[in-house]
């Protein structure tokens, strides 16, 4: 199995490397992020300028990883047609620090790499931890490879994006998996005017969202400190929700012993 790795945080981040130590031990990992924080970059792709990529230092034995001056879905992109030649079996990306839930998922440049690979008919999955600063992301990185693991095995359908959320809790808190839908966050921004001496700049500044908690939805399973599983962008190759449903018992069992059999 070849599971291409990418993320909006840039190539240097923890969570990132989480995912491809876990994912190592199932598959060829090769790793193709931006070269920095690209965070609410979305499905921005670089058109007007060229791109560079780097090959960069490792961490990781046997993981070849490269930067990329652009976008997460530059860098995808980069990744299938460039790097690895479209012989990739999943795409995997994050683990984004911070949520992603509802409304999110549009701005989301976590979702938007994973959204790269769903353009191009190969399974993806997205993770975000919903917290910032010290993150669990051993667990986030386990359910990764456990998701990974049923894809293959079961033969899931390869017209499929999981955008996957987290709560920030050790195994023993979490409250199980829901398999959910977009629910409604919304931001209030705020526009912050600054002068750098010659010209006005504006900041935008996402202010305090607000939450809308309606029963089956992302925001709501968080809000229970369940993991939230939700497919997006509908079923065009027959995937079947109830089959994840079917599934999410045995997976969150899986994730708290911490078996993979
Ligand atoms: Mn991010």
């Amino acid at each position: 199995m070849k599971i291409l790795v990418s993320n909006d945080d840039g190539v240097y981040a923890d969570g990132l490397w989480a995912l491809a130590k876990e994912l190592r031990e199932i598959a060829t990992v090769t790793v193709v992020a931006p070269d920095r924080d690209q965070s609410g970059a979305g499905t921005s792709v670089t058109l007007r300028q060229p791109l560079r990529m780097i090959e960069i230092k490792t961490p990781l034995d046997g993981v070849a990883a490269y930067s990329v001056e652009g976008s997460p879905a530059d860098s995808v992109i980069l990744a299938l047609r460039l790097v690895l030649k479209d012989s990739v079996d999943l795409i995997v990306s994050g683990i984004n620090e911070g949520p992603n839930l509802g409304d999110d998922v549009y701005i989301s440049g976590t979702v938007g790499a994973a959204l790269q690979g769903f353009f191009y008919g190969i399974p993806a999955l997205a993770f975000s931890i919903a917290a910032f600063g010290s993150l669990h992301f051993d667990v986030a990185a386990r359910l990764a490879r456990l998701i990974a693991k049923e894809i293959v095995d079961k033969g899931l359908s390869r017209r499929m994006l999981l955008n996957i959320n987290l709560p920030n809790l050790p195994p023993e808190k979490l409250e199980g998996i829901e398999i959910t839908r977009l629910g409604e966050r919304r931001y209030a921004d705020r526009i912050e005017p600054g002068h750098d001496g010659k010209r006005q700049y504006h900041w935008i500044l996402r202010g305090k969202s607000e939450w809308q908690t309606v029963s089956g939805t992302d925001i709501w399973a968080l809000q229970k400190n369940k993991i939230s599983i939700t497919p997006l962008f509908g079923n065009p190759d027959g995937f079947s929700r109830e089959l994840l449903k079917s599934l999410a018992p045995a997976l969150f069992q899986k994730l708290v012993d911490d078996t993979d059999s």
